[in-house]
């Protein structure tokens, strides 16, 4: 390991894939879509959707991710965040099948926390996520031998966002670390820096009652922006407590210097959605919008977090929309099919709620998942054939559960 910081960028190695055809193994999305999908013409797929639906009657559970499509989400039996949303499928161990309307790391949470006898699909398999992808098991297990060269790695925590693959879980699992949502991210690192010094087999809890060393540090992965908002604006650090590992850079593009000073060693991951809203957008609103309320999503970027009037989860933002009074106004900087699903929802309320940006923003890949694949899916485990099983491997499952596991006993 060099101690100079070098400006080598190598190339990132994630293609884009067309229309879901094509398959790339080393993406967190799965492999290609096979079969043929209803035309999106085709007048009957509401009544289609619904025939498909009866006829499997209980043996069927369709989960509905916030950002899914109006045309989706109508015939989804809950909806909720990807936590949620994992969660209720755990708690209907009598469902056969998880229909999971979302993205693929969503539908390995399910996997993972659902009964070997329930089957987990996704609609179309090319619906993965960037910033999952923003953070392969090879690049990770390669930045841990970094911080092992750098010796900073024993006193490292790694906490993963739920918005990463099953195999970044499993690693957090297998390093001593936990899983957080942008929920319960404050306690998530609370509970890390709690831990001190780590304990020698990897795998294994710290010493209960540890009350944490003041040297531990946290790895964040693989959102820079969620663990930043976090360590800055929840545990008072100060931005130069935060580096950032880029891992497209040799050592990281960090100096052991900088690593060994670090609290906070965040990934360089971000979402592709949130990370278009600007301070640009924050002052354009409040110039259009006298009195606006300006509500984002803490995977925005630091600088539209810190000019946010209020700053939330997902059901956070549902939740300060549901108590807001009337006539009050918003502008939420989270993904488009909420933002506009919410503006109807509350529009007779009085309530004026507008998305933060000028300009759309959806979740592309979110968006694959729409009423054609829903039908295609839904009549082919009417008819008897599975597609699109999303299955975790025995070993990668133990560990990623054993980081959930750890995420679910945060007090
Ligand atoms: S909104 Fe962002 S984090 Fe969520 S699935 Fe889409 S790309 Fe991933």
């Amino acid at each position: 390991m060099t101690t100079a910081q070098t400006l080598d960028v190598q190339p990132t190695p994630l293609a884009l894939l067309l229309l879901g055809r094509e398959a790339d193994p080393r993406s967190e999305r799965g492999v290609e879509c096979p079969g043929d999908l209803p035309a999106a013409s085709d007048p009957d797929l509401v009544a289609r959707a619904r025939a498909a639906k009866e006829k499997l009657g209980d043996r069927v559970f369709v989960l509905g991710h916030h950002y899914q499509r109006d045309e989706v989400i109508e015939f989804a039996d809950v909806t909720g965040d990807s936590f949620k949303l994992a969660r209720d499928a755990a708690a209907r161990p009598d469902a056969e099948f998880i229909v999971f309307c979302g993205v693929h790391f969503m539908a390995e949470s399910a996997d993972i926390l659902t009964g070997d006898n329930q089957q987990v699909i996704l609609p179309d398999l090319a619906a993965g996520c960037s910033m999952a992808d923003m953070a392969t098991a090879e690049q990770v297990a390669e930045c841990w031998d970094v911080l092992t060269e750098a010796g900073v790695a024993e006193a490292t925590v790694p906490v993963s966002y739920m918005n990463s693959s099953a195999d970044i879980k499993a690693f957090t699992g297998k390093h001593g670390g936990t899983i957080c949502t942008s929920s319960n991210a404050k306690r998530a690192l609370e509970w890390a820096f709690a831990q001190g010094d780590r304990p020698a087999s990897p795998g294994s809890p710290a010493s209960p009652g540890s009350t944490g060393s003041t040297d531990t540090k946290v790895l964040f992965l693989p959102d820079q922006h969620l663990g930043r908002n976090t360590a800055v604006r929840e545990l008072g650090m100060t931005l130069e407590d935060c580096v950032l590992y880029n891992p497209h850079k040799p050592n990281g593009g960090l100096t052991v210097e900088e690593l060994r000073a670090a609290k906070m060693i965040l990934w360089r991951g971000h979402c592709s959605v949130h990370g278009r809203f600007s301070l640009e957008s924050v002052r354009d609103v409040r110039e259009r919008i006298p009195g606006v309320n300006v509500l984002v999503h803490p995977e925005c970027k630091h600088e539209v977090v810190a000019a946010a009037d209020y700053v939330g989860s997902t059901e956070h933002i549902i939740k300060t929309l549901e108590a807001a009074p009337a006539g009050s106004k918003w502008a939420i900087g989270t993904e488009l099919n909420l933002v506009r699903r919410l503006a109807n929802r509350f529009a007779d309320e009085g309530k004026e709620i507008t998305f933060l940006d000028k300009t759309v923003c959806f979740c592309s890949t979110m968006n694959r998942i729409d009423l054609p694949h829903l039908v295609w899916t839904l009549e082919s485990l009417a008819n008897g054939t599975v597609i699109n099983r999303i299955e975790v491997d025995r070993e990668t499952e133990s560990f990623a559960k054993l980081a959930l596991e750890r995420m679910l006993s945060l007090p």
